[in-house]
C-alpha cells in the first residue's frame, strides 16, 4: 500500500500531481489484464506500447498510471521521463521501507529450481516471498519487489540475463544480503564471446551484494575461482573436492532424488525431483537456509516439500499409456547432457526413446555443441534417438554409426508433422520417450499430439 505522495517523490514525477487529493494504491500493474481496483498502472514498451492501454487500465479498475507521454484525458498520472526506469526506481523505495533480508540467485541454469527450493528452507521460519514463474528480468525483478507484503522477512529473488551489464543493474536493484550462483554453462554465449564472459557476467551478482553480504558459489568453477577470490564479502563454495557442502546422491528415480552432505550431517535429504543435477540446487539452498539460522530439520521439511512454480521436467502420459518425460520449453547443452544422463540411468521396464530438438542462440558453437551431445547418447541405455531441426543435422551425422541401423531418426525443422506420425506409429505403451528442445523448437505440440494421440 504506497501513497501517491510516496510514488511521485520516488520516481520524481514531474507534473502537478499534488492537485489529485487521495489516491491509494493497492497493487502495481503493466498489464492491464491483471489489474485490479487500486493499480497503480506502469505502461512500457513491449511489441506495443503500454501508452495506448491506459484508458483500458482505469476501465479495469486502475486509480493512477505512470506516463512519459502527455496525456489527454482526465486520469490522475504522474509524468516521469522513462516508466521502466520508475518502476525500478520505485521497487527500490518499497524494498527500502520494507526492508526484508534479499537473496539473489543466478546462474546459467537451475535458477527458478534453486529459488524455489530456498524460498521453502526460509519459508519455514520466516515470512518469505518468492520470483513468481521466471520474472526474472529488468522488468520481473522490479515487478517481483513491488508483490511482497508489507511484513515480508525474506525476499528470494531470482535473476537472468541475456547481456552483460544486465545482472549488475538488477543486483544493484535488490542489494542483496545474500548472492549465489548456481553454475556457468553455455546459455547466451552468442552475446557473452565465451565461458569465462559468462561466469564475468554472472559475478556482477556481486555489484549490489552488501558488505557483509554472503556469496554462495560453485568451488569446482575454474573461472569463477579468480573473480571470486577479488570479491571483499563472505563466500561459501559447493560441490568441491575441498568444500564441506559436498553431495553424494544416494538414489535417484522418477520423483525423487536422495543426497547426503557426509561432512556436515548424517542426514539424508530427499528432494522431490528428478535429477541429480538437482542435488548442487538443494545445496545452495542448505547453505542459505544454515546462514539464516534455520535448524537442520526445518532445511530437511523446505527441501522434501519444496514446489518448483515453473515445472521444466514434467512427467505425462501418453494416449497409448507410454510415459513422457516433457522438458520441451528450454535447452542449452548443459542443461541437455544433465538430463540426458539421468534419463539414461532411469530404470525402466520398456524401451528409451529420446526426441532431441535444436538449441538454440549458441552462435559460432552451434556445431560443436551440437556434436558434443553424442557422448551422453549412448546405444546400451537409449533404444532410439530422433533429432528435430536443422542444428541436430550435426548431431545425427556423429552418432549414426554408432547406433544400429533405424534406431536414429532425422527430422529437419519443415518436418514437424512427421515427426509425429513417425513417433506415433513407433510408440509403445512400455515406453518411456524423453523429449527436450529450446522453446522456439515448438517440440510442446509434438507432446501434445502424442497425449491426444
Ligand atoms: P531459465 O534461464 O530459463 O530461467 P533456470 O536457470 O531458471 O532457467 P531451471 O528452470 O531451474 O533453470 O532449470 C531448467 C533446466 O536446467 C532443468 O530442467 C535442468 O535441465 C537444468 N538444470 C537445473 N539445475 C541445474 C544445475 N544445477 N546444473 C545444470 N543444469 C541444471
Ligand atoms: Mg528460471
Amino acid at each position: 500500500m504506497l501513497t501517491l505522495q510516496e510514488i511521485a517523490e520516488a520516481v520524481h514525477a514531474t507534473n502537478d500531481w499534488q492537485t489529485y487529493g487521495e489516491v491509494q494504491v493497492t497493487g502495481v500493474e503493466f498489464d492491464t489484464r491483471r489489474i485490479q481496483p487500486g493499480s497503480l498502472f506502469v505502461p512500457l514498451q513491449g511489441t506495443r506500447d503500454g501508452h495506448d492501454f491506459i484508458g483500458q487500465a482505469f476501465a479495469a479498475g486502475a486509480v493512477l498510471t505512470l506516463t512519459s507521454r502527455p496525456l489527454t484525458g482526465d486520469y490522475p498520472h504522474l509524468l516521469v521521463p522513462d516508466t521502466l526506469l520508475a518502476l525500478q526506481q520505485l521497487s527500490t523505495y518499497y524494498l527500502q521501507k520494507v526492508n526484508p533480508k534479499v537473496v539473489a540467485i543466478t546462474g546459467s541454469n537451475g535458477k527458478t529450481t534453486t529459488k524455489d527450493m530456498t524460498a521453502s528452507v526460509l519459508g519455514t521460519r520466516y515470512r518469505t516471498y518468492h520470483t513468481q514463474g521466471n520474472y526474472n528480468n529488468h522488468i520481473g525483478v522490479p515487478y517481483t519487489i513491488l508483490h511482497m507484503a508489507a511484513d515480508t522477512e525474506m525476499l528470494v529473488l531470482e535473476m537472468g540475463m541475456d547481456h552483460k551489464g544486465e545482472i549488475s543493474v538488477l543486483s544493484r536493484i535488490a542489494q542483496p544480503d545474500v548472492a549465489a550462483i548456481t553454475m556457468i554453462g553455455e546459455s547466451h554465449i552468442e552475446h557473452l564471446g565465451s565461458r569465462a564472459g559468462i561466469a564475468e557476467a554472472k559475478m556482477e551478482i556481486t555489484d549490489g551484494l552488501k558488505s557483509d553480504g554472503l556469496l554462495v558459489v560453485p568451488g569446482n568453477e575454474p573461472l569463477l575461482t579468480p573473480l571470486v577470490a577479488a570479491c571483499s564479502q563472505q563466500v561459501i563454495t559447493f560441490g568441491g573436492s575441498q568444500d564441506v557442502y559436498r553431495s553424494r546422491v544416494l538414489s535417484e528415480d522418477k520423483e525423487q532424488t536422495a543426497f547426503a552432505v557426509p561432512e556436515l550431517s548424517p542426514k539424508t535429504y530427499v528432494i522431490p525431483v528428478l535429477g541429480s543435477y538437482n542435488v548442487n540446487n538443494a545445496l545452495i539452498a542448505l547453505i542459505i537456509g544454515q546462514h539464516f539460522g534455520v535448524t537442520e530439520a526445518d532445511i530437511y521439511q523446505g527441501l522434501v516439500a519444496f514446489k518448483l512454480t515453473k515445472n521444466r521436467t514434467e512427467w505425462l502420459t501418453a494416449a497409448n499409456g507410454a510415459a513422457i518425460l516433457s522438458d520441451v520449453y528450454n535447452a542449452n547443452p548443459t542443461a541437455m547432457r544433465l538430463v540426458l544422463d539421468t534419463f539414461s540411468d532411469l530404470e525402466t521396464s520398456g524401451r528409451k526413446l529420446a526426441v532431441l530438438g535444436d538449441m538454440l542462440d549458441l552462435g559460432e558453437l552451434t556445431q560443436p555443441l551440437h556434436e558434443s551431445i553424442a557422448d551422453h547418447l549412448q546405444p546400451d541405455k537409449i533404444d532410439k534417438v530422433y533429432l528435430f531441426g536443422t542444428h541436430m543435422a550435426y548431431l545425427a551425422e556423429r552418432i549414426n554409426g554408432a547406433f544400429p541401423p533405424g534406431a536414429v531418426a532425422y527430422f529437419p525443422e519443415t518436418g514437424k508433422e512427421q515427426l509425429i506420425a513417425a513417433l506415433r506409429q513407433d510408440l509403445q505403451p512400455t515406453d518411456t520417450v524423453f523429449l527436450k528442445a529450446s522453446n522456439g523448437m515448438g517440440l510442446n505440440a509434438v507432446v501434445a499430439a502424442l497425449i491426444q494421440d
